[in-house]
Order: structure tokens, then sequence, then C-alpha cells
């Protein structure tokens, strides 16, 4: 685990095609707040790493938000003896608990972290029939795992970059040692020895706010 900033885990590991740094980077990136990415972080991240990022926090907000509004209607338990009591309780707690959980301006909660707690947790006027089902149909119409597959798919787009960007550069250029020039994007880092830039980002990482751990 790096302890500096993941823009700059991230720079490194686009710089120096370090395969393994990218997934956590990114990740880390995701659970920070956009607006409180500064300008010398967005330039490390980069054109292609900034679009994923954004473009991926967006389609988990779109997401969430369809997610709490749209109130699936509560699956029956055939054993139940209150049908009608455990329809109105479940969707009284869609349309007021869950979404002021999904929607919380600080902590917001993620679609798979609310499934698993509507999975384990009681709620009064809900038999455990209707509770479980309902939300194992939830999570069979692809809402438990949206959200990753959305970040799953963000960083098999980078991961390929780290594979194919040289390589389209070099069948851009009839000299190879100018390829490396054409990669998109241009850092104070790229062009030093490896070497050189873990030393500088060591000076550089007091100077930069780290993620709180
Ligand atoms: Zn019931």
């Amino acid at each position: 685990m790096c302890d500096f900033h993941p823009a700059l885990q991230f720079e490194l590991a686009r710089c120096y095609r370090i395969e393994d740094w990218i997934e956590p980077a990114f990740r880390q990136l995701m659970d920070i707040p956009i607006t409180s990415l500064e300008m010398s972080h967005m330039r490390q991240i980069g054109d292609a790493g900034y679009f994923w990022l954004v473009q991926t926090k967006a389609q988990i907000d779109n997401h969430r938000k369809h997610f709490a509004f749209d109130t699936p209607a509560a699956i029956n338990d055939p054993a139940c003896n209150t049908p009608a009591t455990c329809n109105y309780t479940w969707s009284r707690e869609w349309d007021t608990t869950i979404s002021e959980l999904i929607h919380h301006p600080d902590v917001p909660m993620s679609c798979i972290d609310l499934l698993n707690l509507l999975e384990e947790t009681e709620i009064d006027d809900l038999c455990e029939g209707h509770r479980k089902r309902t939300v194992s149909w939830v999570c069979g119409i692809g809402h438990a795992t949206k959200e990753e597959d959305l970040i799953d798919a963000a960083v098999t787009a980078l991961m390929s970059l780290q594979t194919d960007e040289p390589i389209r550069a070099a069948l851009m250029s009839s000299v190879v040692d100018g390829a490396e020039r054409q990669v998109q994007g241009t850092s104070s880092l790229r062009g030093q020895p490896i070497s050189k830039a873990i030393t500088s980002v060591i000076h550089r990482s007091h100077s930069i706010e780290l993620v709180p751990r």
C-alpha cells in the first residue's frame, strides 16, 4: 500500500507501466469526492484517467438515483400471514430510510452495502420471508453488482491503455525513440528513471494532502 496520494500513484503507474498500481489507485480515487481534488491531482491523473474517473462517478451516481427512486415491489412469501402490512412497510422503508442512506451528503451508502444491510436487518412489520425474498430479487436484477461492474469496466479500459498506448505511439512514429513522447499526456516525472521519480515522489508527497486512513 502506497503512503502517498492515489493521484500520484496513478501517475507513476501510467508513466512507468506499473500495472499492479492502476486498480488500487483508481479505486482510492473513486472514494475521494471529486470536489476535493486539486488541479495538480487532475494533471497527475491525466486525460484518460480523469475521463474514466468522472465518467464512472457520474454513472454510479446516476445508478444510485434510479436505485433509490424506483421502489421495487415487495416479493410475497407464501408463508406470510400479513402480506398487505409487509408490502406497505417495505415501500415505506424504501422511500424513507433507503433513500436517506443512499443520498447521504457525507457518507452515501453503496447499493451493495445497502442490500447487505437489508439482508441482515430485521424491520418491524416486515416478515423475514418478505424481506429476504425481495432483497434477493433486487440483487438478481443486477443492482448488487452494478457499481462494481462500472468500476471494473473503467479499470479494464485503463489497463488496456497500459499495453496499447505505447504500441499505438510506436506505430505512429517511424523513430522508436520518439514514440514515447507521443504517449498521451505530459508529466514532470515522465522520462525520469524510476528510482529518481520515486525520490521525487517522496519529496513531493510532503506537500500533498495525504488520503486519510
Ligand atoms: Zn410478510
